[in-house]
C-alpha cells in the first residue's frame, strides 16, 4: 500500500517511492526554527504536521533519516542579539533550549540531527558550496562585497513557486533573506560584513561576512543527507524565496542531473482572525502562553494535528476546548477497553473498517478521514460495552489497535495522569487492607470516598485500578 502525498513541485498527488538503492529508507529535511525568539504555535503547526508525516511513514514500514536545522544566524537573530547587547550565541541559546523543551511537550519525534548554521563545519560547507557556484558562473561578488546567486544562470529558477521570470531585469539584487515574489532577483549567498553587525562574521575567500539564510539550509541538508533528498517540508511561506533558492543553489552546485528534492511538502498557515500567525503581526501565542493558561501539550498537539495540513487552520480557544473534549472521550473509552480486556490472553483482530484509519492517512495524510474512523470505532465499541457484548479478546484487539493508532497520533494519555496523588494512594492502600481483612463495608466506604475525590476504582484480577472520573 503506497502513501500518497501532494508534491508542491508538480501540484499533484504522488506515491512516495524510495530510491532504488535506498531500500526502505527515506531522507527527510524539515526547515527548523529561526532562534531569535520563542517559536509560536504557527511554527509548531509545521512541526506537528512533519511529525505526523514521519510517524505515518514509519508505521508503513519506512525508515526515516531526518534532519532539522536551527537557523542561528540570519538577519533576525543578528538584529535581536544587537538590540539585547549579547553575543549571537548568548542570545540564541535560550531559544534553542526552549525549542527542544516545547518539541518534547508536543511529543514530536526527535530528528537524527539538528545542525546549527553557526557550527564551523557547516560554515565551511556553505563556503565550499558558494565557491563551487562561483567557479561555475552561478554566482558573483558585487561591488557591495556580498556574493549573489545569478538567477539568470539557472533556467529552472521559479519551478517550485511557479514564478514568472519574464520581464526580469538581469542584475537586480536583493540582500534581505525574505522578500516578496514580485521582487524576484539575485539573492545573497554571502553577505559582506558591515559595522552594524558587530562581532558576527567569518573569514571567507570574499572577505569577512556571513551566510544568507538559503545557503544555510542547502549546505546543511545536502551535507548530512546527500545531494538528493527524498522529502523536504516547511510551511507554505517557505516556498518562495527560501525553497526556490535552495533548489537553485543545490542543483547548480551538485554533481549531476539529480534533483535536489524528490517530494516537496508544505503545510498551510495557522491563522488568527484571517491573518497568518506571525511574530511580525503580533498576533501569536507561544506554547508557554497556552500552557500558562492551563492547556496541556497533548491538547495543543491535538488541535494542531486535527486539521488537514494543506487546509488553513483557524486558531481559537474553542478549538482547544474541542480538543480537550475529544481527548477526554478517547481516554474514557480507552480506560473501559483496558478494563474489559484485562483478563484476555488472546486478541481478536478488530473489524476491517478500523484499518481505514491508516488508509485515510495514506491519502495525503487525510487526518479528518482517519479521526472519523477512530471516533466511529469508539462509538461502536462503547455501544457494545454498554450492551455487554464486547468479548475480552475483542477488547484486547481494540487496545492493540489504539496503540498502533497512537504510534501515529501520539495522543496516549499523559504519564502525569497515571501518577496517583499521595492521598489517593493512601486511600487505595487502606482499601486493599480492608479487602484483605474481608471488611467489605469499610472497602465500600473507601470506594465512595475515592469517588467523592474524583477517582473511580475497579477491582480486577490484578487488584484494584484507579482512574480519574472524566465523565
Ligand atoms: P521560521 O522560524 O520563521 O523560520 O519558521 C519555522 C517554520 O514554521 C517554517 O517551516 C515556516 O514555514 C513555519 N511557519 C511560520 N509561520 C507559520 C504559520 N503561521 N503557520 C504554519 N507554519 C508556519
Ligand atoms: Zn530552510
Amino acid at each position: 500500500m503506497a502513501v500518497y502525498i501532494t508534491n508542491t513541485l508538480t501540484r499533484s498527488l504522488e506515491p512516495i517511492i524510495p530510491r532504488a538503492d535506498q531500500g526502505n529508507t527515506l531522507s527527510l529535511y524539515t526547515c527548523g526554527p529561526t532562534v531569535y525568539s520563542y517559536a509560536h504555535i504557527g511554527n509548531f503547526r509545521a512541526y506537528v504536521f512533519e511529525d505526523l508525516l514521519q510517524r505515518h511513514l514509519q508505521v508503513r514500514g519506512f525508515t526515516i533519516r531526518r534532519v532539522m536545522n536551527l537557523t542561528d544566524v540570519d538577519d533576525k537573530t543578528i538584529r535581536g542579539a544587537i538590540a539585547a547587547g549579547l553575543s549571537l550565541a548568548e542570545y540564541t541559546r535560550p531559544f534553542k533550549e526552549a525549542f527542544f523543551a516545547d518539541a518534547e511537550t508536543l511529543r514530536l519525534l526527535k530528528a537524527d540531527a539538528y545542525p546549527e548554521a553557526t557550527d564551523d563545519a557547516q560554515i565551511a560547507r556553505m563556503i565550499a558550496m558558494i565557491s563551487t557556484l562561483m567557479e561555475r558562473g552561478h554566482a558573483y561578488q558585487a561591488e557591495d562585497g556580498s556574493v549573489y546567486f545569478r538567477i539568470a544562470s539557472f533556467p529552472n529558477y521559479g519551478k517550485l513557486a511557479r514564478v514568472d521570470l519574464e520581464g526580469q531585469r538581469p542584475g537586480q539584487r536583493v540582500a534581505s533573506d525574505e522578500y516578496e515574489k514580485e521582487a524576484v532577483a539575485d539573492f545573497a549567498l554571502w553577505k559582506a560584513w558591515v559595522p552594524e553587525e558587530g562581532a558576527v562574521g567569518w573569514e571567507s575567500p570574499w572577505g569577512k561576512g556571513r551566510p544568507g539564510w538559503h545557503i544555510e539550509c542547502s549546505a546543511m541538508a545536502t551535507g548530512l543527507l546527500g545531494e538528493t533528498i527524498d522529502i523536504h517540508c516547511g510551511g507554505v511561506d517557505n516556498i518562495f524565496p527560501h525553497h526556490e533558492a535552495e533548489i537553485a543553489q543545490c542543483e547548480c552546485a551538485g554533481h549531476g542531473e539529480a534533483p535536489f528534492v524528490r517530494y516537496w511538502m508544505h503545510c498551510a498557515h495557522l491563522m488568527v482572525e484571517g491573518s497568518k500567525m506571525a511574530k511580525s503581526q503580533g498576533n501569536f501565542f507561544t506554547l508557554r502562553d497556552l500552557l500558562a493558561q492551563g492547556w496541556t501539550g497533548r491538547e495543543i498537539r491535538y488541535a494542531l494535528l486535527s486539521v488537514h495540513y494543506r487546509a488553513s487552520l483557524n486558531f481559537t480557544m474553542e478549538g482547544l476546548g474541542a480538543a480537550r473534549t475529544a481527548l477526554a472521550r478517547l481516554d474514557a473509552w480507552y480506560e473501559r477497553l483496558l478494563e474489559a480486556a484485562s483478563a484476555a490472553d488472546v486478541s481478536d483482530t478488530p473489524d476491517a473498517a478500523t484499518e481505514g484509519f491508516f488508509t485515510a492517512l495514506d491519502e495525503d495524510l487525510n487526518i479528518s478521514g482517519a479521526l472519523a474512523v477512530l471516533f466511529e470505532t469508539v462509538r461502536e465499541s462503547n455501544r457494545a460495552l454498554d450492551q455487554g457484548v464486547l468479548t475480552e479478546p475483542q477488547a484486547k484487539g481494540l487496545v492493540d489497535w489504539y496503540q498502533r493508532v497512537n504510534s501515529v497520533l501520539g495522543l496516549e494519555p499523559d504519564q502525569a495522569d497515571d501518577v496517583l496523588p499521595a492521598e489517593i494512594l493512601q486511600l487505595l492502600d487502606d482499601r486493599t487492607a480492608a479487602r484483605n481483612a474481608k471488611e467489605w463495608t469499610k472497602s465500600d466506604e473507601l470506594r465512595d470516598e475515592l469517588a467523592a475525590r474524583g477517582w473511580l476504582v475497579k477491582d480486577t484480577k490484578d487488584g484494584q485500578k484507579a482512574c480519574r472520573n472524566t465523565a
